[in-house]
């Protein structure tokens, strides 16, 4: 039966969020098609629970490769293999340099259609068709499959939830894969998080934004203070500018290639207001901008701006923002 495959990666035992999205997002569009959702797990003796996990979230197989997990062109093979062998019509990933990566590679592989950054996906006539933002954001564009379709999501675009049958697990298959010789010539040396990949900037009531007009990576401690000094559920968050030259970590990132957040607050310092940082930030519900050039592009979309030297501004923000809270 066609259908769609998912790649689930995992580390220490638990899935990652973003893959689960994928799973929950196939298992939902498997069953408008009629079909049936499946995922491949890679990984040195993955066992028999963890990989049956993913039936919670709807996959109805899951195929188990022995091979290295977390470098993508091991998982290439193995997701090659497994939809030729099963005429899978479709690949969905979760947002993620991994996916993309995977993706692209999986694309070049089967010859198939590709789209990434997609951020919806709905079903018409019996296929399916992704929806990808474009032009900044201010327009989609509608993406459908001759062949095989390989659909990579924006990160966290597919929310998971676990299906209504959430106690059932997934059968596993296991499956022998040959990989292909360049595949086994990376090999990973240490996993861990970034620093910083905690930070949960989606969620934040109060975002504390910084650019490239910090001047250095230490602009960020005070920011962090002003963060702090809001309490409650605040955050500090970044423009790409700043992430690309390691003054932040990229899990901080708000724009086009980072996340979209619409907290209570957003308050930007020294950030010019670039359409591709501005497509991440627009919905918040408050724009607050300092900058010392009253002709930057972010004063045309803040409800409030301050011109004039962040160094000298910030400070004294946090002195009357802790004098407001009485500490
Ligand atoms: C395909 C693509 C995708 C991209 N994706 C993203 C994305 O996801 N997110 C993102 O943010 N960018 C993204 N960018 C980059 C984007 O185009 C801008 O280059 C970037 O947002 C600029 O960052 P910035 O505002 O920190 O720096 P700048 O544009 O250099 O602005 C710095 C600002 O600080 C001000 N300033 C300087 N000193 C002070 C001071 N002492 N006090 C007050 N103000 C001061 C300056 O007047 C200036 O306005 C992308 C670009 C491309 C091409």
């Amino acid at each position: 039966m066609p259908g769609i495959l998912t790649f689930a990666l995992h580390y220490e035992g638990a899935f990652n969020k973003n893959s689960l999205g994928a799973v929950t997002e196939a298992s939902k569009l498997a069953r408008e098609l009629g079909t049936e959702a499946h995922a491949v797990v890679v990984g040195e003796n993955v066992p028999d629970e963890l990989a049956s996990q993913l039936g919670a979230y709807g996959a109805s197989k899951v195929f188990r490769v022995q091979a290295p997990e977390g470098l993508a062109q091991p998982v290439v093979d193995a997701m090659a293999k497994v939809m030729t062998d099963n005429g899978h019509d479709y690949a969905l990933f979760g947002g993620g340099l991994l996916g993309f990566e995977i993706g692209a590679g999986l694309a070049a592989r089967l010859n198939a259609g590709v789209t990434m950054e997609v951020t919806a996906v709905d079903v018409e006539d019996g296929r399916l068709v992704a929806q990808r933002p474009i032009l900044g954001d201010s327009a989609i564009s509608e993406s459908r499959y001759r062949g095989k379709g390989i659909i990579i999501g924006r990160l966290n675009a597919f929310e998971m939830q676990q299906s209504a049958d959430a106690g059932s697990s997934a059968t596993v298959e296991d499956v022998q894969v040959e990989l292909s010789p360049w595949s086994t010539k990376a090999r990973m040396v240490t996993r861990g998080e970034q620093r910083g990949a905690d930070v949960d900037i989606e969620g934040a009531d109060i975002l504390i934004a910084g650019g490239r007009g910090l001047g250095k990576a230490e602009g960020f401690e005070t920011l962090e203070q002003l963060a702090a000094s809001f309490g409650g559920n605040s955050a500090v968050a970044a423009t790409r500018a700043v992430v690309d030259a390691g003054w932040y970590p990229y899990a901080a990132q708000i724009g086009q290639t980072g996340k979209t957040v619409a907290p209570k607050l957003y308050l930007a310092a020294g950030i010019s207001g670039a359409i591709q940082h501005k497509v991440g930030m627009q919905a918040s519900e408050n724009i607050v901008a300092i900058n010392k050039d009253s002709n930057a592009p972010i004063f045309e979309f803040s409800d409030l701006g301050v011109v004039g030297d962040l160094n000298k501004i910030v400070p004294k923000l946090i002195d009357a923002v802790k004098a407001k809270k009485g500490g």
